[in-house]
């Protein structure tokens, strides 16, 4: 009998489109096994809304492998170590992968090979990180010729199938049990409104898909509209790995719709994530334009007002309708409209004038869909020091932004307190005189904000 195969799961919690698993199943018995290890990320360990998360995911995944009389082998620790053991236990020399590109994903993975014979497989992005290149073999820096050269090598590699079957080892290593990990909350448990809003496995990711592909072609009309549903929702499934975005590719390649091509580029847009932090793996934490370090962020960390103010946008009590509905959207769902992200961080950035990586740490323990890359590279992109960015000069008119997007709808459902108002008071309560008293009054004018953001800038630059 061949030996047994051991499988890492890490965000790659499907049996479809697997390659780790589909290989390994075809070489022997598969002992699939997830290891918990919260000490190789360092400040980004998982946050809360993503523990909750990967507990539904498992849980989901799990029952998976057991309509197949298999398993997943739960295990605490350093992944390396952990593996190593589990390896040891069940007489097994060779670990199946799929790559992962966080900078701790990537250190483990070279200190696995020292141990065991490590087969990785690219799986989770159309292309992998790294593999689309300017004519002279460089990585692209720039999303937009990045795009344009990834649409010209489509199609992506084929979809692999489930494996047809899971044999299993002659003896099951020790697991530990999902719920001794305590990665659901409990005291208090605020995981309410985020359960209400997402099922989460790979049959929900899949049954999401097909809700879309009865509105994709909708998305270029309706994606900047957070009181609709026209976007995909479909982040956290991608992001855990429960669904992969070649999958959604060749579900909707013969699509011929404006909406399928602009929902195409945003698949683009999370492979550029991953392409930016391979060459940049610390990107989520340091300003590509290191001159930014020079700036005149107010910091939260050395004055209670400033620390107030971030705890105001944190909680959704700005006083700007839509920013406080995005915020409260965020802790309740553990999820927020794109346009709205955009808003937010640009006011946490530019109107607070807090450093943007304040606001990458509150995403980061509040979405479900929290990714190393595409958190970081977005918000450098809206606070305009990254490798490719939006100017820090072009700051966002929140008011002007919830109008335009008429996001009165967005903001009833998210801002109790100004369910009453008419959609065009809605945006503005405090400039309309009717500002119901349980609503705080705008932090700081946009007039004020903005203009200390500019002149912050200014003697950035000038400095
Ligand atoms: C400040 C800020 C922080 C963000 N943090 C994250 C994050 O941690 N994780 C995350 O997945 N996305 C992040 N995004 C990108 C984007 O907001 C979300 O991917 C999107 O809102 C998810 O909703 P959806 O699935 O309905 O997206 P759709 O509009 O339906 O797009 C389909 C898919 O494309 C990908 N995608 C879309 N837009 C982007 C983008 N700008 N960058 C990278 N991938 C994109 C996502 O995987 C998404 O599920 C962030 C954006 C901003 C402005």
């Amino acid at each position: 009998m061949s030996k047994p195969q051991i499988v890492w799961l890490r965000r790659d919690l499907r049996m479809a489109d697997n390659p780790a698993l589909y290989h390994a199943a075809q070489a022997g018995p598969v002992v699939a096994v997830y290891v918990l290890d919260d000490e190789c990320a360092g400040d980004h360990k998982y946050g809360g809304a993503s523990r909750w998360w990967l507990h539904h995911s498992l849980e989901s995944l799990g029952k998976s492998f057991g309509a197949r009389n298999s398993r997943i082998v739960l295990r605490r620790g350093d992944a390396v170590e952990e593996l190593a053991k589990v390896a040891h236990a069940v007489g097994a020399d060779t670990v199946h992968a799929n790559r992962h590109y966080e900078p701790w994903w990537r250190k483990a993975q070279g200190q696995l090979k020292d141990k065991l014979e490590l087969e990785l497989y690219d799986a989770n992005y159309l292309f992998p990180p790294g593999h689309i290149t300017t004519g002279s073999g460089d990585p692209y820096k720039i999303y937009t010729p990045f795009s344009k050269a990834t649409l010209e090598q489509m199609p992506p590699r084929d979809e692999l199938p489930e494996p047809e079957t899971l044999s299993s080892p002659d003896d099951w290593p020790a697991s530990d049990e999902l719920s001794d990990w305590n990665l659901l909350p409990t005291k208090p448990d605020w995981s309410g409104g985020i359960a209400d809003f997402w099922e989460v496995g790979e049959a929900a990711a899949h049954e999401r898909l097909d809700w879309w592909a009865d509105h994709v072609d909708e998305y270029d009309d309706g994606r900047n509209l957070p009181s609709v549903d026209k976007t995909s929702q479909m982040s956290p499934h991608l992001h855990w790995g429960e669904i992969t975005p070649v999958q959604i590719w060749h579900r909707f390649k013969d699509k011929r719709s404006q909406g399928w091509k602009t929902f195409e580029k945003e698949l683009i847009w999370r492979d550029y994530a991953q392409n930016v932090i391979c060459q940049f793996p610390a990107y989520p934490k340091e300003s590509y334009r290191d001159r930014f370090d020079e700036m005149a962020w107010r910091n939260p960390n050395r004055g209670h007002l400033i620390q107030e103010e971030l705890e105001a946008w944190q909680k959704g009590q700005t006083g700007y309708p839509i920013v406080d509905a995005g915020m409260r959207q965020l802790w309740q769902t553990g999820w927020m409209h794109n346009r709205v992200r955009m808003i937010t961080a640009s006011f946490l950035i530019k109107h607070l004038l807090i450093d943007w990586r304040h606001g990458e740490k509150w995403f980061w323990d509040c979405l479900v869909d929290a990714d190393y890359a595409s958190n970081g590279t977005n918000w450098q992109w809206v606070a305009g020091t990254g490798v490719d960015s939006n100017m820090f000069s072009r700051i966002m008119a929140p008011l002007t932004q919830s109008e335009k997007f008429d996001a009165a709808g967005y903001i009833r459902e998210y801002v109790p307190e100004l369910a009453d108002l008419p959609d065009d008071k809605i945006h503005d309560p405090e400039e309309h005189g009717c500002k119901p008293d349980d609503y705080p009054s705008k932090i700081i004018a946009h007039k004020e904000g903005r203009e200390r953001a500019l002149e912050a800038y200014r003697d950035m630059k000038s400095g």
